[in-house]
């Protein structure tokens, strides 16, 4: 589904040279739940970024669906991002002043043509109800746990219905029982056909995914399938 080859990425200023990401190898599957971990400053972030087309690497090829995308432009990109994945980040990135259902309902406001006001509601009450947040469509984010914030994030991944979400420690904000819980609704999204991708700094929490991707300085270190997968099969 998403494949990269040979990426690397460095990050240049004025001064210094950083080699954030080493010649990545790395196919993600349909269906699969992958986490990833690895010290503070690995290249987590930049892997993302990447598999999200929200940055472009300095070398390789990204190809989604068998479909090289690393020479799209930037609109080609924003059209193929808003269609296929879905993000959610450890602060939330909610926007204060929208309730939690116009929070919801902001990836469909890129879309276009397909969607009224009112389908946009619909669409954007379903994924509520998917994250077990019915009850607290007209709460502003101020009103809300940090468990419930990241659920209406969560909401507002899936609101598209992207093939893919990719959540950048989805739980280093939150205490472990709103921990497992954000977990749970993952691990139910992808029992439910999405495919995801996570970082974590949590062990136990990545030792529950289908796949353990490891990075150090860069560089890929690990990639190992956990029995859990077969587990949960
Ligand atoms: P992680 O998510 O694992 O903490 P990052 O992907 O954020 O790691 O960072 C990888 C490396 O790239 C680090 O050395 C970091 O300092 C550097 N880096 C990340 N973003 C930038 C940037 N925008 N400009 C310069 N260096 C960066
Ligand atoms: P938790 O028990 O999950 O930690 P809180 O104790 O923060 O959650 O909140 C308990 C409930 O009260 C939540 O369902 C939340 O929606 C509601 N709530 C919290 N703060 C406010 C507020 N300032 N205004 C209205 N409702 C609130």
């Amino acid at each position: 589904m998403i494949q990269l080859t040979n990426i690397e990425k460095v990050y240049r200023t004025s001064t210094i040279e950083t080699l954030a990401l080493n010649n990545i190898n790395l196919t993600i599957r349909k269906g699969e739940f992958a986490s990833i971990m690895g010290p503070s400053g690995c290249g987590k972030s930049t892997l993302l970024n990447i598999l999200g087309l929200l940055d472009q690497p300095s070398k390789g090829t990204i190809s989604i669906d068998n479909q090289p995308v690393t020479s799209y432009k930037d609109k080609e990109l924003a059209r193929l991002r808003n269609q296929k994945i879905g993000f959610i980040f450890q602060s939330f990135h909610l926007i204060n002043d929208l309730s939690v259902l116009d929070n919801v309902e902001i990836p469909l406001l890129y879309r276009k043509g397909d969607t009224t006001g009112k389908s946009r509601r619909e669409l954007a009450s379903e994924a509520l109800e998917r994250v077990g947040l019915s009850n607290r469509m007209k709460h502003f984010p101020s009103q809300l746990s940090g468990g419930q914030k990241q659920r209406v994030a969560i909401a507002r991944a899936i609101v598209g219905q992207p093939e893919i979400i990719l959540a950048d420690e989805p739980t280093g904000n939150l205490d472990s029982a709103m921990g497992s819980e954000i977990l749970s609704i993952l691990q139910q999204l992808n029992n439910d056909g999405s495919t995801i991708l996570m970082v974590t700094h949590d062990e136990a929490m990545a030792r529950k995914t289908h796949r353990l991707i490891r990075l150090f300085d860069g560089t890929q270190v690990a990639d190992s399938q956990l029995v859990a997968n077969d587990e949960r099969l």
